[in-house]
């Protein structure tokens, strides 16, 4: 049998993209090498995600997990750079909040939604090598008793992490620097129960920060200002643990043993394309950086929404290879720009010198409070400082995320746009009555809806806006100030469909 896709790697990044493709009719097979669960390393789900999530029915099932660890489980605030509170209030979204779910319990979501959605995954399955001819491409897969088996695919995405076995098969450069300072993540028991909400402890001898990190576990980030040298490969002891804690805090909150500990670090290295031939890669196997502010799994989930519809829609014939160019031309700058926000970012946190603890101090009480200064930071940790790619003289929304508003339909219900999304289809929108032009549009075996609505309050970005296509990742694909004509929506919708 030839599979559409083939994704290898069943983390948060392989499984998404599976669930999109599988969503949208695409045949779609997962090998996971893994056959057990591993320990956490992302705690953090933030407002676009959450925003994405709902545009396929999802967020309430990552808020629910969240409670069975936090009764409450909306953060209104994050961080940035150690500096603390970036207050989401300044991002327009109903997500307004940071979800603390342990990565384990997201991809335990993950799988269940990618094998809801038709994805057939494999465990146990390690991807080992890849043949082009000119039918696709024949991977070689090694079992857990050791056999080798082969699967055939059109596409084959890597999610296979940091280490990808599949960039290194096709040949894909991974430059960038080693890492030139450590972090400890430990996953801890304490004495006592872990007195409600976060610490954050910046000065001269580190940084520390604690939070829940489910039931009866205190999770604790640490970079001691002498302890960052300790070589990677170094056991992590509890002694080190209880010491960093105390020199940079002055208590080591009665810690007493830990589930898991390890050193992390500033490694940095990127891929120079998403893209070779037939084969695309997602998340941590495209890049790797420093965990700054607990962003990076939500950039590469927001990939693997990026690539599912397009490579969905060109394996079903209704979208030409072109489609697939864009993935690369809009993440690219995307995860550029990510780091280098995590390099200013670890050149501000890490350094522990007297005059860096000064300007801290400043940025924290005088710069970081500014409204300005949120505003940025919040588009910032969710990726949605630069707009994707367009045309010469476009709306000036589009490659823009469509703000989340409710709409008023003409049978009088209201949804939110987001809810609209959930086919995975284009949402194409005509918000000044011109349903005659629009019904006029021949969208029959496309995946397009068609919706004439009212925006109940209308947001300053859509002010003026009379026609709007919505891509099904949220993305602005098209919008009209002017009295629309169908044979403009025609060409726009061209430039993304065929029959
Ligand atoms: C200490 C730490 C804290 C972090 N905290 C946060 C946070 O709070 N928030 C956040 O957003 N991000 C955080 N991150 C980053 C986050 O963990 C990663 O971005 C995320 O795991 C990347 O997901 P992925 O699916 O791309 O790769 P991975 O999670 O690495 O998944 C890759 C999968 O591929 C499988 N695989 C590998 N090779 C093969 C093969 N040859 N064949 C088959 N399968 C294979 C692996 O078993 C694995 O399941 C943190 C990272 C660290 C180190």
């Amino acid at each position: 049998m030839q599979w559409d896709v083939i994704v290898i790697g069943g983390g948060p990044s392989g499984l998404t993209v599976a669930a999109e493709l599988a969503g949208a009719g695409a045949r779609t097979l997962v090998l996971e090498r893994r056959t057990a669960g591993v320990q956490s390393r992302a705690g953090t789900l933030l407002p676009r995600v959450l925003e994405l999530f709902d545009a396929r029915g999802i967020a309430d099932r990552f808020i629910e997990k969240t409670r069975e660890i936090a009764p409450y489980p909306f953060r209104p605030t994050h961080i940035w750079a150690g500096f603390h509170p970036i207050e989401w209030k300044h991002l327009e979204t109903r997500f307004g909040f940071t979800l603390g779910l342990p990565q384990n319990l997201t991809e335990e979501i993950l799988w269940e939604w990618a094998t809801e959605c038709g994805a057939v995954i494999e465990r146990g399955a390690e991807f080992r090598d890849i043949r082009e001819d000119a039918d696709g491409l024949e991977i070689d897969v090694m079992f857990g008793d050791g056999t080798i088996g082969t699967r055939r695919a059109r596409y084959l995405v890597g999610a296979d992490g940091g280490r990808s076995a599949v960039r290194k098969r096709i040949d894909l450069p991974f430059d960038g620097h080693a890492g030139t300072f450590r972090g400890i993540v430990v996953d801890a028991f304490l004495e006592a129960p872990w007195p409600s909400g976060r610490i954050n402890v910046d000065n001269e001898m580190g940084w520390v920060r604690g939070y829940t990190f489910g039931k009866g576990v205190t999770r604790f980030n640490i970079v001691h200002r002498e302890r960052r040298h300790a070589p990677r490969d170094e056991p992590v002891t509890l002694d080190e643990v209880l010491q960093c804690i105390r020199d940079v805090h002055g208590t080591d909150y009665g810690i007493t043993s830990y589930r898991w500990a390890s050193r992390f670090d500033d490694q940095m290295r990127a891929v120079p394309t998403l893209r070779r031939g037939r084969v695309f890669l997602v998340g941590e196997s495209a890049r790797i950086h420093y965990p700054s502010s607990g962003v990076g799994m939500n950039f590469c989930l927001q990939d693997a929404f990026n690539l599912g519809w397009k490579l969905a829609n060109v394996v079903k014939g209704v979208a030409d290879e072109a489609t697939l160019d864009t993935y690369d031309a809009e993440r690219m700058p995307v995860m550029r720009r990510l780091l280098d926000s995590v390099r200013a970012q670890c050149a501000l946190q890490f350094n522990f010198s007297p005059e860096a603890v000064a300007l801290k101090r400043r940025m924290q009480a005088e710069f970081i409070p500014l409204t300005d200064v949120q505003r940025k930071l919040v588009l910032e940790l969710c990726g949605l400082e630069i707009p994707y790619p367009s045309d010469a003289g476009s709306h000036p929304l589009v490659g823009y995320c469509c703000p989340d508003v409710d709409l008023m339909l003409l049978d009088g219900k209201s949804v939110a746009l987001t809810e609209t999304l959930r086919q995975r289809h284009f949402i194409l929108l005509d918000l000044e009555g011109f349903g005659r032009q629009f019904e006029t549009l021949d969208v029959r075996g496309l995946p397009v809806t068609v919706l004439q609505a009212r925006v109940a309050r209308i947001p300053a970005a859509l002010e003026g806006v009379k026609g709007l296509l919505v891509r099904p990742d949220g993305y602005v694909a098209w919008a009209s100030d002017n009295t629309v004509k169908a044979g403009e929506v025609v060409e726009q919708l061209g430039k993304w469909l065929r029959r």
